[in-house]
């Protein structure tokens, strides 16, 4: 039976295809169906392991062909699990994660399977750096084709607002060019918009200079002080240059990061880390310095990290693949005492492990007018973030309910619009919440003008799906069940 199936995949794929097919009980299979949250548990019927655009195409004729549905795998790293698909054809963008840097262009080309970890260290070599996120091992296309924040957004923008091409394989098995003047509408969809245009094969982006170093200044809180500290961030943090980045994050256990003190390692704390975002040596970086006094902190430090290998690694080991991960973000309008005595008393309360973060924006993020890209909400001012974890799977329905209990209770501060990249699979893909993490019907309904035009049969519909104008399911989809625990069901599937 198994051997059918190989010899048919095989078939379909052609001997054009120089990557690896694996089918159930092969030996890798396993592994490159586990993916970082082990929420999720899904079996494709086969997987794809790409090494080129010609092996690209040749798996997305092949799934045609074979009549099944496909998902892309990039970093593996969203919290809902979209790159794998029950049932279907995974293709597995890992064997592609070359990176060629023009330094005289200040252009980066990143192939589709890249990992943040491919990108930072090739670009420092040249002292050059993509704005990105903040774990080396997420994919940069997932990443960037939802937007992409990170330690250098306010200075820089997103990463999508950095992506000078796309070279892209369609549903039909073209492969296009997507820029600013060629294919403009599709460019403009996968700035924000998510895997549902086509596989993007190469990205090509804009760096600029930076580093080696980064000037990073951070103050550290007990859980008694929490409150006094972040009250005084959310009155000074709107008021920043720019050239800053100042983060607020909430941790359960504090890693052993170069500035916290070895006896706080491991129990709770609010860390306040600055960051300036240009030339270390600039007397004017010594601004970041002074905002480790606000509050009354206990400890304090200033410190130049290298920044490929030292402030993008910084959260790896936080994250590891291999735990149940819930995560769940709000836009807020503005941070009340209600919104940080609700966050404050949920981060000493709970029961599980991980972060809750506060992000303030602004600067380079609305430098792009809003309707210039799918990526929406521009206009906020802050982001929080639950990023949590635990081991044991009968946790998940209480620890799930009890994070979205704390969302609802911070009140008036919580804003329209949800970013994409940080949805959770229970937060479903219908018409109302998907219209809103796009600020609105004109620019959704443009979007599934886009998709109409480059994948009108809803090939690439296992993410955060767009729908084409036609499709007469969009309205009617519904809330995703959760993926489930090992000794339930299997979890949700994509649409079909
Ligand atoms: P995958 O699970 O492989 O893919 C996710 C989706 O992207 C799928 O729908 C897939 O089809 C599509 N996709 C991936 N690659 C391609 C491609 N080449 N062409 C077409 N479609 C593709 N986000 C931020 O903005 N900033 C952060 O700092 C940040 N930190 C994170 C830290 C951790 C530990 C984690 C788990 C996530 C973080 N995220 C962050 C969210 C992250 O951006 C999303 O989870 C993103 O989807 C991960 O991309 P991936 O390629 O690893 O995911």
């Amino acid at each position: 039976m198994k051997a059918d199936r190989m010899r048919q995949m095989r078939a379909a794929l052609t001997p054009e295809f120089c990557g690896r097919l694996l089918l159930p009980g092969d030996g890798d299979y396993e592994r490159r169906r586990t993916v970082w949250n082990a929420m999720v548990d899904r079996r494709p019927a086969a997987i794809a392991v790409c090494t080129s655009t010609l092996d690209v195409v040749r798996a997305v004729d092949a799934a045609r062909a074979e009549g099944l549905p496909l998902s892309v795998r990039g970093g593996g790293h969203s919290v809902s699990g979209h790159a794998l698909c029950d049932g279907g054809l995974t293709i597995d963008l890992s064997g592609m994660r070359r990176v060629t840097v023009r330094a005289g262009q200040g252009l980066v080309e990143a192939e589709g399977g890249c990992r943040l970890a491919d990108l930072d260290p090739a670009t420092a070599a040249h002292g050059l750096v993509v704005p990105a996120g903040t774990v080396s091992e997420t994919g940069l296309g997932g990443l960037a084709l939802g937007g992409g924040t990170g330690w250098l957004t306010r200075s820089y923008g997103l990463t999508c607002d950095n992506l000078v091409a796309c070279e892209v394989v369609l549903a039909d098995g073209r492969v296009v060019e997507a820029s600013a003047t060629e294919r403009a509408d599709l460019f403009w969809a996968l700035r924000g918009g998510g895997g549902n245009f086509g596989i993007v094969t190469r990205f090509t982006l804009r760096a600029h200079r930076f580093g080696p170093g980064m000037l990073v200044a951070a103050s550290l809180y007990g859980p008694e002080e929490a409150h006094e500290a972040l009250a005084a961030y959310a009155d000074l943090a709107p008021g920043l240059p720019r050239q800053i980045g100042w983060h607020a994050s909430l941790k359960k256990r504090l890693p052993a990061y170069p500035f916290v003190p070895a006896e706080r390692v491991g129990s709770p704390g609010l860390l306040l880390i600055a960051m300036w975002l240009g030339d270390a040596a600039d007397p004017a970086a010594a601004q970041v310095r002074s905002l480790t006094q606000v509050g009354r902190p206990s400890a304090q430090e200033c410190l130049v990290l290298p920044f490929a290998d030292g402030v993008q690694r910084l959260m790896d080991a936080e994250f590891p693949d291999g735990q149940r991960y819930y995560t769940k973000a709000a836009h807020l309008r503005g941070l009340d005492e209600e919104a940080i005595s609700e966050t404050v008393r949920f981060w000493t309360e709970m029961p599980m492990g991980g972060e809750i973060v506060l992000l303030g924006l602004g600067g380079a993020l609305r430098d792009v007018p809003e309707p210039d890209s799918a990526f929406s909400h521009r206009g906020c001012p802050w982001w929080l973030e639950f990023l949590l974890h635990w081991q044991d799977p009968r946790s998940d329905a209480p620890y799930v309910r009890q994070v979205r209990e704390a969302v609802g209770r911070i009140g008036d501060c919580v804003a329209a619009g949800s970013y994409l990249n940080m949805r959770n699979a229970d937060e479903g893909d219908d018409v109302r919440t998907l219209t809103e993490a796009y600020e609105g019907p004109e620019k959704y309904a443009r979007l599934r003008q886009v998709k109409s035009r480059y994948d009108p049969g809803n090939t690439f519909r296992c993410n955060w799906n767009t729908p084409p104008a036609d499709d007469p399911l969009s309205g009617a989809r519904t809330r995703q069940p959760l993926p489930r625990a090992a000794d339930q069901d299997k979890g949700d599937t994509c649409p079909s």
